[in-house]
């Protein structure tokens, strides 16, 4: 079996040594990671408001 990887951006074939196939997939990449990271830290913060509010009303009944 040949030995080759995929560019974890697009998909095509690169050298085992390499991880995107060219630097604007790389920043493509990267790009698309911070925003999904943010997206989860909204959801994070978004549930731990929602168990504080939920905490706060159990106590304060
Ligand atoms: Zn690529």
């Amino acid at each position: 079996m040949e030995k080759h990887k995929h560019c974890i951006n697009c998909g095509i074939s690169i050298p085992p040594e390499e991880i995107f196939c060219s630097e604007k997939c790389r920043e493509e990449y990267m790009k698309k990671r911070k925003k999904a990271m943010r997206n989860q830290q909204m959801f994070l913060l978004m549930m731990i408001l929602v168990i504080a509010i939920y905490v706060a009303v159990m106590f304060f009944k």
